[in-house]
């Protein structure tokens, strides 16, 4: 697919991404079949693109350096808060073991299902709610990513990171977010500032109230 080449060429490896497996998992999903038919034309376009429930599906470079972020081996066990589109949520189910996904709309959600059935990803478990506490039951994870803007790094989803692991969330004001990354070492945590960015917002329990 030309659009997809040069989206790949221009908006990800021009700006310095370069993990292969993550440029190949970036060439293999159709971004197309995540955005509103109305706006399908768009779909490549360097920018983030609204969805249904007045929520966004992230631009393709932000996608990419989150997931180049979160250092994905084969095999691991990933939780996402903020399914969304579920674009986000295909390039992860098809660099890791196994995915867990929460999204707090339903109607999000069952469309997000639809996409990656239809694209026969099913390593891939949907859960509708409130996922800034995370998933306990499912812990521990190799990797966490929330794809919402939080107030702080909400501290029950450091806890459910296995030794080693990783948790990638945009943190600071309701609009303006850095990029920081949690990796879990055997002394406790070590946290790290990236990118600047902007999401909208986690809602819920450890995230914003209103
Ligand atoms: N990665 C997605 C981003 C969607 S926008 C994509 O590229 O399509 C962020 C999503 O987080 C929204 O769908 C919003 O509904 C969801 N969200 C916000 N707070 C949440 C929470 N506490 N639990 C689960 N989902 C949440």
């Amino acid at each position: 697919m030309a659009e997809r080449e040069e989206m790949i060429r221009t908006q990800l490896e021009r700006r310095g991404i370069q993990a292969p497996a993550v440029l190949d998992a970036m060439r293999a999903v159709p971004r197309e079949l995540f955005v509103p038919e109305e706006i399908s034309n768009k779909a490549y376009s360097d920018a983030a693109l609204p969805i249904e429930c007045e929520q966004t599906i992230s631009q393709p470079y932000i996608v990419a350096r989150m997931t180049e972020l979160l250092e994905l081996e084969p095999g691991q066990r990933v939780l996402e808060i903020g399914t969304g589109s579920g674009y986000q949520t295909a390039i992860l189910a098809s660099l890791a073991g196994w995915v867990y996904t929460i999204e707090w709309h339903l109607k999000l959600l069952n469309l997000a299902a639809d996409r990656l059935e239809r694209l026969e990803q099913t390593n891939v478990t949907f859960r509708c709610g409130d996922g800034s506490p995370g998933w306990p039951q499912q812990a521990p994870y190799d990797a966490i990513m929330v794809t919402a803007g939080a107030p702080t790094v909400p501290e029950p989803l450091q806890e459910q990171l296995a030794p080693g692991g990783r948790l990638v969330i945009p943190v600071g004001g309701m609009t303006n977010q850095t990029m920081v990354r949690v990796r879990r070492t055997e002394s406790g945590f070590q946290r790290e500032d990236h990118l600047s960015c902007r999401f909208v917002k986690l809602v819920g329990k450890e995230g914003w109230s209103d």
